[in-house]
């Protein structure tokens, strides 16, 4: 296969992306696999606005990755792909918290091209082996589950065990604030709401169950042990400090932008904790996968399958806010 091409969705510039052939990358010490179907993220959205001085053009986006191993001993063994690649040796891998690695490197930033194209390459020690039930369609969300996840795993280092008995706000019907109702269901929470100002999206929400709300019309809960932000933008961080009762968390995962909107005044007088949260650790990466791959996050049927070469119409559409789907996969 190497030294031969294969159709890839490259970002050439601002707001640009052509589907061209380029060459199937040499694995060197790394595995090479066929991409079988890979999400569109914000962060895809992000670089491809021209907004990622970490993303340069010429590019391949796309970290949202399941599909095949496609040479080697391995072969045809079916897998989803962390997309994080810690050094291994610093103090923040050596802790678990290769998300922390100074030297990190992750699928479609260089040196590592992306997902957007038939094979991507990268180290056997970030692959997860797929049960044979579990479609690579599905698989392909082990990422952006893996990033709620996390964040309530921290939330549980402050507020001890989530479960039955918390009360929980998300913010953001996408894959992330999605998949973070998700994983808080999972562990039995039952008070349990989501922000989302889009209809189509609120749909969505509901018909997996979850309590769902327009922020911009209704006041929504409050005094919630936890909210889990998978915006990022002043008005959530806003409407997050008014809704977590004292002592409570506020987890920040999305990067929607800005820096104000938090309650300075009551996050200290009422001893709210807020937490960053980035990516996830190798262990909550695989932790999700196995809650994904035994059923305990649902069907996973809510994405949106496209083919790669309606890349460029399935960017503009979400650019243009018409995707009512939390998430859309392209299919190379
Ligand atoms: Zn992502
Ligand atoms: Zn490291």
């Amino acid at each position: 296969m190497t030294g031969r091409g294969m159709t890839a969705l490259v970002y050439t510039g601002p707001k640009t992306l052509v589907l061209r052939q380029e060459p199937v990358p040499a694995p060197g010490p790394d595995v090479l696999v066929r991409v079988a179907h890979v999400g569109i993220c914000g962060s895809d959205m992000h670089a491809w606005a021209g907004h990622d001085a970490r993303r340069p053009a010429p590019l391949i986006l796309g970290h949202e990755v399941a599909g095949t191993i496609a040479a080697g001993a391995e072969a045809g063994r079916r897998v989803t792909v962390n997309p994080l690649v810690g050094c291994g040796v610093c103090p923040a891998c050596r802790a678990g918290r290769a998300n922390l690695c100074a030297k990190r490197q992750i699928l479609s930033m260089p040196p590592r091209p992306g997902g957007f194209a038939e094979y991507l390459t990268i180290p056997a020690a970030n692959l997860v082996t797929l049960p044979d039930s579990v479609p690579t369609a599905v698989a392909s969300l082990a990422e952006p589950l893996a990033c709620g996840w996390h964040g309530i795993a921290l939330a549980a280092r402050v507020l001890g065990p989530i479960g039955t008995g918390s009360r929980c706000l998300v913010q953001g019907g996408g894959a992330i604030g999605l998949g973070a109702a998700l994983v808080l269901r999972s562990l039995g929470v039952k008070d349990l709401w989501l922000a989302e100002p889009l209809a189509a999206r609120r749909a969505v929400v509901a018909g997996e169950g979850i309590a769902v709300f327009d922020p911009v019309a209704e006041p929504g809960p409050d005094g919630v042990d936890l909210v889990i932000d998978g915006v990022g933008i002043p008005a959530t961080r806003k409407a997050a400090s008014a809704a977590v009762r004292p002592g409570g968390a506020i987890v920040h995962i999305g990067l929607g932008g800005g820096a104000d909107g938090y309650d300075i005044r009551r996050i200290t007088l009422q001893e709210i904790a807020v937490l960053g949260s980035y990516t996830y650790t190798p262990a909550d990466f695989r932790a999700t996968a196995a809650a994904m791959f035994d059923g305990r996050l649902g069907p996973l049927t809510w994405p949106e399958i496209r083919p790669l070469s309606q890349g460029v119409e399935a960017f503009d559409a979400i650019a243009a806010g018409q995707s009512a789907a939390p998430k859309i996969i392209l299919e190379p």
